[in-house]
């Protein structure tokens, strides 16, 4: 006798095979469920579209995630500038391109209304010049330089002080094809009262050093003069500067850089081999410039063992509150870390030995980035996806961090302070991957690239539990969500797991490429989608798990 039942009965269904009316086929041609428009928006911002994934094209997945925010502009604007404020104002996202990406989308959406909040964001989002001339490239593809969007520009000219504006326009003097005088001109100069001071900057920007005299400017058919200003009214910052470019001296530029607290981009490159110019320039160097140039320094022999300039790099990498204002994210320091240990940079032939005590400060430093982790003394497993398809593209576009060498880097650092945790790793089948708190990253990324791949089949840690006997409170799977090999999918097999131990085992699941694809059903309240390197993760998780 055939028994038919056994196919429906058992609550096991291929993965090859929908298990719910609710799931939607993933590029592995498995079925999966899919998160919702809010939560890709979010995985959009944190992970980018970078590089693509094993399965789609930069391209598809750049337009695929341009579908889902303008979704989300169409339901609801404000949410959605608020949502990329929020991304952006704490750090979340180990860079700024998506979230600049989905505000230029917001500036040129169809509603008056939403352009209107997002081109009000403008300045809480695009902190830096930098990230306004970024920003400026992406809107004017899609939209035009309409008053709106000409308006705000001007805002975020004219609300800064003479100061801060000052740094950002010697800082970030041209990027992407843009300078701020391009900018301005764009944005139809400056209106609203102003200060001298601000006059002055305006004029500097606009015309360099020679418009400071008296002049007569016919615009738009209309005379206007305007009255000579003094170039005493200038920020000191910008004659710094000018006084700096002229300066071959490296001595006399190592006063004014420390004088005036000025960054290695108001460095002529006459004077970038210096090693006195970087000393001065490390008195008050920005953390991330700081961790972008830990080679430069090493390699110029300022930073060594017992150096001044060590200690100094050592005890800032251990600063939470310095961490913190600098917005520095755990991707960051893990990208860091990973090029600063092999002794050479991507590019170019500077190489340098590294400094054992200053890995391990990055290595602190990475797991500080986070925050304050909880923890939940629940009995966890830490399940790491390490098929193929993880060892392909670039989280956040990030050199060298695969999802999979991500994936195990942010489980290190709940590792760390989880006193009842488990690990493994995962494909078609369970792969060993021996790591454990006490690992460095370092060694976390060998030991992780090393592991041989294989097909995916996302229910594997329950079914592993399940067989083993094993007691947990809490699986939390590292994985992109193209699970297709499996004869069970990973929610049944959970379900199957609660029934087997009746424990109320939980599952969470960190994705991590910005597909829409998710294991985690929407309708079990034990169930949760977290972003991958979301610095908002860890606590987030927690909560969930001590309920
Ligand atoms: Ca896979």
């Amino acid at each position: 006798m055939t028994r038919y039942s056994k196919h429906i009965t058992k609550n096991a269904t291929p993965q090859s095979a929908r298990a719910s009316a609710k799931q939607v086929r993933n590029s592995a041609d498995g079925y999966t469920f899919a998160v919702d428009k809010w939560a890709r928006l979010e995985r959009l911002l944190i992970l980018g579209a970078e590089g693509g994934t094993y399965y789609a094209s930069e391209r598809k997945l750049v337009l695929e995630n341009a579908r889902c925010v303008a979704a989300c502009l169409d339901e609801d604007g404000a949410r959605t500038v608020a949502t990329l404020v929020a991304v952006s104002e704490a750090g979340r996202a180990p860079k700024q391109s998506p979230t600049l990406f989905a505000l230029a989308l917001a500036c040129a959406h169809s509603s008056e209304a939403t352009r209107g909040v997002a081109l009000a964001a403008l300045p809480q989002v695009c902190r830096t010049g930098s990230q306004l001339f970024e920003f400026l490239t992406t809107v004017q593809e899609l939209r035009g330089w309409g008053r709106g969007l000409r308006r705000a520009v001007c805002r975020w000219y004219m609300t800064k002080t003479p100061d801060a504006l000052a740094y950002q326009v010697v800082k970030y003097r041209q990027r992407a094809g843009f300078s701020h005088r391009d900018a301005l001109r764009l944005a139809g100069g400056a209106i609203g009262p102003r200060s001298l001071e601000q006059d002055a900057l305006l004029r500097w920007i606009t015309t360099g050093s020679s418009g400071f005299g008296a002049r007569t400017v016919v615009r738009s058919g209309k005379t206007q003069t305007y009255d000579a200003i003094p170039r005493e009214a200038l920020p000191s910052l910008v004659s710094a500067f000018e006084a700096l470019q002229a300066e071959s001296s490296p001595q006399a530029a190592a006063r004014l850089i420390v004088e005036h607290r000025m960054t290695h981009e108001m460095v002529p490159s006459s004077l970038h081999g210096s090693p006195e110019v970087w000393r001065a320039l490390l008195e008050q160097m920005p953390m991330t410039a700081m961790l972008r140039n830990l080679g430069r320094l090493t390699s110029l022999g300022l930073v060594a063992q017992g150096s001044d300039a060590c200690a100094l790099v050592v005890s800032r990498l251990a600063d939470v509150d310095r961490l913190r204002k600098a917005r520095l994210h755990p991707l960051a320091v893990l990208v860091a870390l990973n090029t600063y240990r092999l002794g050479h940079g991507v590019r170019g032939s500077m190489s340098w030995k590294p400094v054992p005590q200053v890995v391990a400060a990055l290595e602190g430093a990475f797991d500080l980035t986070f925050g304050s982790i909880p923890a939940t003394k629940a009995r966890t497993l830490f399940a790491l996806d390490v098929s193929g398809s993880m060892a392909m593209g670039q989280v956040a576009g990030m050199t060298g961090i695969t999802p999979r060498v991500g994936s195990a880097a942010m489980a290190m650092a709940t590792m760390r302070v989880e006193p009842n945790y488990m690990v493994m790793g995962f494909s078609h089948k369970l792969v060993p991957v021996a790591l454990h708190p006490r690992m460095s990253l370092g060694e976390v990324i060998k030991t992780v690239s090393s592991v041989p791949m294989g097909a995916t089949d996302c229910a594997q840690p329950m079914l592993w539990a399940a067989q083993t006997n094993t007691k947990v409170d809490a699986f939390v799977v590292y994985t992109d969500n193209e699970t297709w090999f499996g004869q069970v999918h990973p929610h049944q097999a959970l379900d199957r797991y609660r029934q087997q131990t009746g424990l109320a085992a939980k599952l969470i699941v960190v994705g991590m490429t910005a597909t829409k694809f998710s294991i985690a059903s929407p309708d079990d309240p034990g169930m949760l989608d977290v972003v991958g390197f979301d610095t908002a993760a860890p606590r987030v998780m927690a909560d969930f798990i001590t309920g």
